[in-house]
């Protein structure tokens, strides 16, 4: 079975058809990218996987088990992960206290008021290694609320993934970043995803060329096009498609 299933896949809001009888499947351990021009519909898609909107038609499987219509920490119970394009971390707490937090939910914990105030204790040296994969050493005891955007979205890529899912969704973790940190941020997604199954969506195909096994193109939330970097890139439609916003 797929590691995650997409089939024939709707969402309105209201009148406004947004996501439009997308199918989709992902296998273990492949890595698929999700591209397509603003608007298309890309976070409304993860919306949709993470349980966060129903679909309006359609349904959704992890390991061929529905999961379309359960809520989101019980999606993530069954292995699936997911980032936000706007980060989302404790601010308040240093890098390695939300590190720590993610890898206790992967062992069962859920956060408490205890977890959330700084007392939470075990996994030390889990959580040190964490921060040497992502090279946070440095701002071990630093507020997230104190990092570079760069660093508080790497650390997004951290808490997503040390989380235990198997299969994770990340949602243009590179936007806003720098060239060389955004280099440095594909580097850092290729290998700590490297036994997980990643859907990740990017505005533009450069940015996950390398990465990915296959590319998707949603344009007004249809896909286009679905097969390997080279085919996508050579595909006339997804050309014309990406003609208006590349010049
Ligand atoms: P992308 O991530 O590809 O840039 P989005 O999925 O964020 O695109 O948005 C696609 C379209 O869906 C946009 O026109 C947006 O305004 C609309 N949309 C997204 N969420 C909602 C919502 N909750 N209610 C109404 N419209 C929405
Ligand atoms: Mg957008
Ligand atoms: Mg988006």
């Amino acid at each position: 079975t797929s590691a995650l299933t997409l089939t024939d896949v709707h969402k309105s809001f209201g009148a406004a058809q947004i996501i439009r009888g997308v199918n989709l499947a992902v296998e273990p351990g492949e890595r698929h990218a999700i591209i397509g021009p603003n608007g298309a519909g890309k976070s409304t898609l993860f919306n949709l996987i993470s349980g966060r909107y129903l679909p309006s038609r359609g349904e959704i499987s992890l390991h061929g088990e529905k999961i379309s219509d359960l809520p989101p920490y019980k999606v993530n119970r069954k292995g699936l992960s997911r980032s936000f394009q706007i980060t989302n971390l404790f601010h308040n707490m240093t890098v390695f206290e939300n590190l720590r937090c993610s890898l206790l939910w992967a062992q069962g914990y859920k956060y408490s008021f205890w977890h959330l105030i700084g007392r939470q204790t075990g996994l030390t040296e889990a959580t040190e290694q964490w921060l040497e994969r992502l090279g946070l050493e440095k701002r071990r005891d630093v507020q997230a609320s104190l990092l570079t955007y760069a660093e508080q979205r790497t650390l997004e890529i951290g808490t997503t993934i040390a989380g235990g899912a198997d299969v994770v969704l990340l949602d243009e973790p590179t936007a806003g970043m720098g060239l060389s940190e955004r280099d440095h941020a594909m580097r850092l997604i290729r290998e700590v995803t490297r036994d997980k199954t990643l859907l990740i969506v990017e505005h533009d195909m450069s940015v996950v060329f390398e990465l990915a096994d296959r590319i998707s193109v949603l344009v007004y939330g249809e896909v286009i096009a679905s097969d390997t970097p080279d085919a996508v890139r050579g595909n006339a439609a997804v050309q014309e498609a990406y003609l208006g916003e590349a010049h």
